[in-house]
């Protein structure tokens, strides 16, 4: 299915919000890299699927009342075998949701040079706005982010990533490896162009990406479109 009519069967059935596994599989369309992730509805079938990605792998529950995933207990990381698979199977069934219950298996990313995260929201005035930060207490506490208005250019990329001042996490800080900025000015050009082309979106949030030396993942995504207008 392509991204348009995939808004638009979401809109259709009077659904604004993408589910982490919706969000990154429209990630994935548009070419960024995200870990390989299938949905599995029993116990059976969650083993199944972990043995053919092969471990470790992530176990998430998805439920549409269940938003921020890690603070109700429905990540479980680094699953190194089938008994570990079915043990985190059962904790997260017993995790309260009032909605349809589902369980995202997906590869377990390595360990990255630091979390990032990318967004986008939509301005009243300007229309979208494209985010950029470095995850964790930098973003929480120290609110060290970099905004631009969509469409971006590539200078404007590279630019919004150098101004933030946890950059010189990025580039090589206290031995560590360089972050491979190309593969972030990519992601934000990308995404510039998805909200440009479809309006409907409303929201992005890309939290957290993993970067590399080379490369990057996005583990979680959670994608917003607008209410459509009411037609008379
Ligand atoms: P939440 O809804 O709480 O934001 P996330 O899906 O972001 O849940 O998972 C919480 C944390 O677990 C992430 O910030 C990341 O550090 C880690 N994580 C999530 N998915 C993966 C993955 N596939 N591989 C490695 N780490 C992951
Ligand atoms: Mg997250």
């Amino acid at each position: 299915m392509n991204i348009s009519e995939l808004i638009k069967k979401k809109l259709e059935s009077n659904q604004t919000v993408l589910t982490e596994f919706e969000s990154k599989n429209l990630l994935k369309e548009i070419g960024i890299p995200i870990p390989e992730q299938e949905l599995a509805i029993s116990k059976e079938e969650t083993v199944s699927i972990a043995k053919r990605i092969g471990f470790p792998v992530v176990l998430k529950l998805m439920a549409e009342d269940i938003v921020h995933k890690s603070d109700s207990g429905a990540v479980k990381l680094n699953i190194k075998n089938e008994e570990e698979t079915t043990k985190a199977y059962d904790e997260l069934m017993k995790i309260p949701s009032q909605n349809e219950k589902s369980i995202s298996v997906q590869k377990m990313a390595s360990e990255p040079i630091t979390e990032l995260i990318i967004g986008m929201t939509t301005d009243a005035q300007f229309g979208p706005a494209l985010m950029f930060g470095i995850g964790g207490i930098l973003v929480e506490l120290l609110e060290d982010v970099s905004f631009r208005i969509a469409p971006i250019t590539e200078y404007d990329a590279r630019e919004q990533i150098h101004e933030i001042k946890g950059f010189p996490i990025l580039d090589g800080y206290r031995g560590k490896p360089k972050a491979d900025i190309d593969a972030i000015v990519n992601v934000l050009l990308k995404i510039s162009d998805l909200v440009t082309e479809h309006e409907e979106i409303n929201e992005m949030d890309l939290n957290p990406v993993f970067i590399y030396e080379k490369g990057l993942i996005c583990v979680d995504a959670r994608i917003i479109l607008k209410k459509p207008e009411k037609k008379d």
